[in-house]
């Protein structure tokens, strides 16, 4: 089962690197989120860390996010905000 195809499971390294690798991509789309302060970099590693656990943005994910990260919705306007200039 690929990673896509399930919404949770035991996570492996393989996750770990394509979670990593998205976060890669997502700073090389938007060379914006490099320049952007260090909490809301943060905020971009932690969602994307959760996405380990559950590959959905479903409302376990957001119950995760929120256990790692209580203010993820504050700190998720604000980059908006700041990637908006
Ligand atoms: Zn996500």
């Amino acid at each position: 089962m690929s990673l896509t195809e399930r919404e949770t499971s035991v996570p492996s390294y393989a996750d770990a690197t394509y979670v990593l690798r998205d976060i890669a991509f997502d700073a090389l789309r938007n060379r914006e989120l490099i320049k952007a302060a260090t909490r809301h970099i943060d905020y971009v590693i932690i969602h994307e860390l959760c996405h380990i656990t559950h590959r959905k943005h479903s409302r376990p994910f957001y119950e995760l996010l929120a256990s790692k990260l209580p203010q993820w919705q504050r700190l998720k306007a604000e980059l908006e905000l700041s990637l908006l200039g």
